[in-house]
């Protein structure tokens, strides 16, 4: 079934006009015929059924039904990630989105050696995992900024901080007994962190250094491990992520 995520609010008999890209593929891409069921949602009003109720020249209309599925709390867990490669990049929007993050901050460190990258298009990849993998909500993108800039907007925010210097504990160690959120998982670039870097992470009151095992891992294998390692201390991986529900 068709999962298409729209910016409109949601209730039953609303009518939504799709972009021209989404008519695209529905219309070209995936060949739906007047009337073919799918599901919409937008981050905030849950899932719902819907149909495509007209076809025209300029676009088409989808009908929205009733609810599918209610909206749920979700884990509050941002991942703060150093900018890497372009490929990488994506890898890491399209994977944090499945494992649950609900933001993605992008970070320019002391060694980042990549200045820019193409917000607009990986807001889209974050979508589109959002529409496969079931999610109620698309996590937000948020444009580069300094380290120093993103950890001073932190807040009450818990910080995971994959420190590949070696003498962190594992996360399961490190993150047991703490409090469930909201957290931010960090990981740095390429070159690592630099030696100033880490002590004003580790400096933070809310910092918690964790060690990802002894091999050093790419920064897109580590914000996968990092994310899938913090839901299954913290969030809904965890032992006793049902019960809680
Ligand atoms: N060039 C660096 C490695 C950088 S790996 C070096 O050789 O030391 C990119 C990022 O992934 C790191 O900054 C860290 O945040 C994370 N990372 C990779 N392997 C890790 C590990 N074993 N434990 C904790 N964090 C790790």
């Amino acid at each position: 079934m068709i999962r298409l995520y729209v910016s409109d609010p949601l209730c039953e008999g609303g009518r939504i006009g799709p972009t021209p890209e989404q008519t695209h593929y529905l219309l070209r891409v995936m060949r739906l015929a007047v009337n073919a069921p799918l599901l919409v949602f937008n981050g905030r009003d849950g899932e719902w059924r819907a149909r495509l109720a007209e076809v025209g020249k300029r676009g088409c209309v989808l009908a929205v039904g009733d609810l599918a599925r209610p909206q749920a709390p979700v884990p509050d867990v941002d991942l703060i990630v150093a900018l890497v490669k372009r490929g990488q990049l994506e890898t890491i929007i399209e994977k944090a989105t499945e494992l649950g993050a609900r933001r993605v901050l992008l970070a320019i460190t002391e060694r980042t050696n990549v200045d820019h990258a193409n917000v607009a298009r990986l807001a889209a990849i974050a979508v589109e995992a959002a529409e496969q993998t079931g999610r109620l909500d698309a996590p937000e993108v948020a444009p580069p900024r300094t380290l120093t800039a993103i950890l001073g907007n932190l807040e009450g925010r818990h910080l995971m901080f994959c420190d590949e210097a070696g003498d962190a504990a594992p996360v399961a160690v490190a993150l047991g007994g703490a409090a469930p959120g909201p957290w931010a998982v960090l990981v740095g670039p390429e070159g690592g962190f630099s030696a100033a870097e880490r002590a004003m992470v580790r400096a933070r009151a809310l910092a918690t250094p964790v060690s990802l095992g002894p091999r050093i891992l790419r920064a897109d294998t580590a914000a996968i491990a990092a994310l899938t390692l913090w839901q299954s201390a913290l969030g809904d991986l965890r032992l006793d992520a049902r019960r809680a529900k």
